[in-house]
């Protein structure tokens, strides 16, 4: 198999665009890609300042690398779950790629806060291990961009992450989630960041690939909570799809955008219309949901961020 740019031999197969691509091609492919992605839906501007959720694995890593080499100049955020092992390699990692940028990553220990662990946390508060993670990602990711001035906050979800929450939506018809997927979800004053998802059209396969031939170290293992997760099953089935007719995945993930965009106004908000009294965090009541998660623990504590670089 020839690149199909240069006709040296091709390292990689995209079969969803019938090409095959050499080391060197494929790089130069996904990185116009993530930049028409930038460009298309206006992810960032030039008086932006962005910041990148990493968590130590490929697509957040990849993500990071990219966006500074594209010169969307970012610096990173880390929420240490405080899972024994995992944690400390994965933010390993992570300083690692912060060392390579030489950017600076913001930590944030969930220990420190709540003195117990994600699993400790979410058993006081009797809820999955994943939502209780969940509330303080999203909490803290925008927290810091609130306290330190970042104006974007960048996450590595790829496109099978984003097919297989479709996926998962539709085939339950949850509604208040369906049409709340998109490349940017836009932030709220002083309340609400922008999000941004540059790898929305980008495989995961694409961005493994792009992670070794950049030679990107990140992290292999899964978190031990995504053992038996949903999203891991309707990814598996995707795969097989995908496998008999390449392109599904992008044309189910494209498809689904150009319905949300014809949508336009007429699509339900169903976001939270009211703000922390306490913090400013939207929320649906007086407080925000992690603001409630500190006061099940009976702690005054207030956000504080590890700074390394
Ligand atoms: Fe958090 Fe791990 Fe669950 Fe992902 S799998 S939501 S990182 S606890
Ligand atoms: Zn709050």
């Amino acid at each position: 198999m020839k690149c199909r740019v240069c006709g040296k031999p091709a390292n990689i197969n995209l079969r969803s665009y019938k090409t095959a691509l050499c080391e060197e091609d494929f790089i130069a492919f996904l990185e116009k890609r993530v930049s028409a992605t930038i460009g298309k839906y206006r992810l960032i501007d030039e008086a932006d300042r962005p910041i990148v959720a990493v968590s130590g694995g490929k697509d957040s890593l990849s993500l990071w690398y990219m966006m500074n080499k594209l010169g969307y100049v970012s610096d990173g955020i880390y929420i240490d779950l405080g899972i024994e092992g995992y944690s400390e390699r994965s933010l390993e990692k992570v300083r690692q790629m912060a060392d390579t940028l030489r950017r600076r990553v913001y930590v944030f220990h969930v220990r420190n806060a709540l003195q117990k662990g994600i699993d400790g946390v979410a058993r006081v508060i009797r809820r999955p291990t994943c939502s209780a993670c969940g509330t303080i990602k999203r909490y803290i990711m925008n927290r810091v961009c609130i306290d330190k001035g970042y104006t974007v906050l960048a996450t590595g979800h790829n496109l099978d992450d984003e097919a297989s929450a479709l996926f998962g939506n539709v085939l339950y018809w949850k509604r208040e989630y369906l049409w709340k997927k998109n490349v940017v979800l836009e932030g709220r004053g002083e309340h609400l960041v922008k999000k941004i998802k540059p790898f929305f059209l980008c495989s995961e396969r694409e961005i493994a690939a792009y992670a070794i031939m950049k030679g990107i170290d990140y992290i292999y293992e899964e978190c031990p909570y995504s053992e038996g997760a949903k999203t891991l099953v309707y990814k598996e089935m995707l795969n097989r799809i995908e496998e008999s007719s390449p392109g599904t995945k992008i044309m189910f993930v494209k498809g689904y955008l150009k319905m949300l965009k014809e949508k336009g106004d007429e699509k339900e908000d169903g976001r939270e219309s009211r703000y922390c009294l306490r913090c400013g965090y939207p929320t649906f009541s007086d407080k925000c949901s992690f603001c409630w998660l500190l006061d099940k623990f009976g702690t005054e504590y207030d956000v504080e961020f590890d700074q390394y670089n």
